[in-house]
């Protein structure tokens, strides 16, 4: 249903759909792969086929280099000083994580984006550029930051900071109470702090999928970019990646208790961004951002694209209902 509503969204937000390929055991039980026709893709409903169009399809044998290709201009967006999000939904399965993080073989969209931003600023000759960074995850409705620098002095393990406050400015600014901002200074530096935020992700097990993410896991860069000459102004933009919690319905993952209560808040934020951007769309004069965290986190950013991802495995669970 989120889907369909975020479908129906377009212009500033574009919608991409990446097919996974089939996994070893959906092969061996013969899913059909989902099948795509130019930028279309066709799912089964029960009985009944539904097409989606989207601005892009990725087909399973798309790289994850092609992929952040097609995410280079955004990047050029927030040099040039615009704030900009990026999003990967989609069910647990999907290959969410994958593309936004990928592998050490096959790198995501945000090692890639890390890289690019350092590569950019070094290559542009008329601004100087610094670049700071922040991960956050929402789990259940509180935000937690995932780069807490503070350690258990015990234990060694990171004392995460939970339940942040989020304040809006008078003129819209979003400011996240107590969160860690790290100051990166290069690629290698960068990519060493994501792979700490990282590590700190709430996980639990459905049956849908085994390490199964029941949170959206956020990485913020800040970039400032100062113009060389005495009349440039400097500008301060966001680059946001989320990879969003899983999509799926709740009664296909045989959830119950706590993995439950982490579903419906998931549903719950997932909806009300779908609302956020329905809003945003149709140009209301009232945008409902209080209505979850993430809407709320992200209310000064949103505006420019969103990926979604699909696959076969999606259509399958549709038609086994
Ligand atoms: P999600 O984050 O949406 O729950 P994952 O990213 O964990 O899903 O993907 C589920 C599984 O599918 C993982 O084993 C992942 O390596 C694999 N996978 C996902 N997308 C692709 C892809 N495009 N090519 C190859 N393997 C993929
Ligand atoms: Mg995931």
């Amino acid at each position: 249903q989120a889907l369909s509503k975020i479908l129906d969204i377009k212009g500033s937000i574009r919608v991409f759909c990446r097919i996974r390929p089939n996994l070893s055991k959906e092969k061996r039980r013969n899913y059909e792969p989902v099948s795509a026709e130019s930028e279309r893709v066709r799912v089964k409903f029960g009985g009944t086929r539904k097409e989606f169009a989207f601005d892009k399809v990725f087909h399973q044998d798309t790289t994850q280099e092609s992929v952040f290709v097609e995410l280079e201009p955004i990047l050029r967006s927030a040099m040039d000083g615009h704030n900009v999000c990026v999003f990967a939904y989609g069910q647990t399965g999907t290959g969410k994580t994958f593309t936004m993080d990928g592998t050490n073989e096959q790198l995501g969209i945000i090692p890639r984006a890390i890289e690019e931003l350092f590569c950019q600023a070094s290559m542009d000759a008329s601004s100087s550029f610094t670049f700071s960074m922040s991960m956050l995850e929402v789990y259940m409705g509180h935000v937690r930051d995932l780069l807490s620098p503070r350690q258990s002095c015990r234990t060694h393990e990171p004392l995460i900071k939970c339940n942040l406050n989020i304040q809006t400015d008078p003129k819209g600014l979003v400011e996240i109470e107590g969160l860690s901002e790290v100051q990166i200074s290069e690629s290698a530096k960068a990519r060493w702090w994501y792979n700490k935020g990282k590590r700190f992700r709430s996980t639990s097990w459905t049956n849908v999928n085994q390490a199964s993410s029941r949170s959206h896991c956020l990485t913020r860069i800040n970039i400032f970019r100062r113009g060389d000459s005495s009349e440039a102004k400097s500008e301060t933009s966001k680059l946001w990646m989320v990879d969003l919690g899983g999509s799926e319905r709740l009664l296909k993952t045989g959830a119950r208790g706590l993995t439950l209560d982490e579903g419906c808040a998931i549903n719950l934020s997932l909806s009300a961004l779908a609302d956020v951007l329905a809003a945003l769309k149709r140009k209301r004069c009232h945008v409902p951002y209080r209505n979850s965290k993430l809407t709320q986190l992200l209310r000064d950013s949103l505006g420019m694209i969103l990926l979604s991802s699909l696959n076969c495995k999606y259509n399958q669970l549709l038609r086994r209902k």
